[in-house]
């Protein structure tokens, strides 16, 4: 049996100059192993991913781990106590504005130059450890600027310091209304047949801010610099990291947490991080997009809305998939106005609420899709 330990991470401070902290739970086998890293509710209103990892705790209990697991639940204690009537408000650190999932490290310049020195002879774990320390050593001084840094960003750096350590590192989110899906670096998309995640969103290998770019894309950064310096060695870290999406916001089901703790587990089974394990994904169909045909649909004008596209179920372009009651017209026919699927398409999430203003996220749907 894994032996489990638990240490309480401080990742801000309130008003009152108490700090505020995160439990860290570490298993750690008896064989080496990969080391994996995964943290849930980073946006405070996605609350599910906790569930997932209590039902994941259960399990590692009784598993034979190689290597090491550490799981960070309700890793924004801010974001999950910012309430506003019957909504948790989330999505933003509400002193600055700034998005809880985009304050992560990540300098192009500091990989290229850490290429440049590398001894290309030296074994490949080596190798690893030394990026790791020079990015986390990075992520220090950014934390100890003495102009300061925000909140977001303060509390994302202690969490990537973590999570920079691992090989692999899963993101747990929650869409507003919902089905499953997750974002998969094109590289690894093999990889996303372990999950048993119908909606694959393939995702280039691209910074754009979030945990899951924040880890892989500077190892493959790393990569790119040193299969032009030393092309022969075909360079391989063998990192993953997903952002996994795992239904709707505001909603805590145990059932779909222990089905989505099933698949975390098949995929860490094919990664190697059990001995004797019968983890295996679920034979479902899986349909792929391109980050570039996962479109956004903006409601044109105001109103209240009746969503009739159900997250995860195909659509046929011309097909109605919602009713917007304008409350000035109610007396003759513009009083409802139906929005009519542009193209076939796969509804993947959509507003949580049935007020809408102008200009709202109404949809977002894949478009082009492809089995994987
Ligand atoms: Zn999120």
């Amino acid at each position: 049996m894994p032996e489990c330990t638990k240490d309480y991470l401080v990742v801000a401070q309130n008003a009152s100059g108490r700090n505020l902290n995160v439990p860290v739970y570490r298993f750690v086998g008896e064989k080496p192993g990969p080391k994996v890293y995964i943290q849930s509710s980073i946006h405070g209103a996605e609350v599910q991913g906790n569930v997932v990892i209590y039902h994941l705790i259960e399990a590692l209990k009784h598993a034979e781990l190689k290597g090491e697991i550490i799981l960070v639940p309700n890793c924004n204690p801010v974001g999950s106590n910012i309430k506003s009537g019957e909504y948790t408000l989330g999505r933003f650190d509400p002193v600055n504005g700034q998005n809880w999932n985009r304050g992560y490290f990540f300098d192009e310049s500091l990989i290229r130059n850490f290429a440049e020195t590398v001894n290309i002879e030296q074994p490949l774990p080596e190798l690893k450890k030394q990026f790791r320390q020079s990015i986390k050593d990075a992520i220090d001084n950014r934390l100890a600027e003495p102009w300061g840094i925000g909140l977001a960003q303060r509390l994302n750096l202690k969490l990537q310091r973590f999570a920079f350590d691992a090989d692999i590192v899963l993101d747990l989110h929650n869409g507003p209304v919902s089905t499953r899906h997750i974002y998969v670096p094109e590289y690894a998309r093999e990889s996303a047949k372990y999950f048993n995640i119908a909606n694959v969103i393939l995702i280039p290998n691209l910074f754009a801010g979030a945990l899951d770019e924040a880890t892989f894309c500077q190892w493959w950064k790393l990569q790119e610099e040193l299969n032009q310096i030393a092309p022969e060695k075909q360079w391989d870290f063998n990192v993953e990291a997903f952002t996994m999406e795992m239904g709707s916001q505001e909603v805590i089901d145990f059932n779909a947490g222990h089905y989505d703790a099933q698949s975390v587990l098949s995929y860490l089974n094919h990664k190697g991080c059990f001995d004797n394990a019968s983890y295996q994904p679920d034979d479902i169909e899986r349909v792929a997009v391109y980050l570039k045909d996962y479109k956004i649909m903006y409601s044109q004008q105001g109103g209240i809305v009746e969503y009739l596209a159900k997250p995860g179920e195909k659509v046929q372009q011309g097909q109605i998939m919602a009713k917007v009651l304008n409350i000035d017209e109610l007396d003759n026919a513009k009083a409802v106005e139906d929005i009519k699927a542009p193209c076939d398409l796969i509804p993947i999430l959509h507003f949580p609420s049935a007020s809408i203003l102008g200009g709202t996220q109404l949809y977002k749907c894949f478009t082009h899709y492809f089995e994987l």
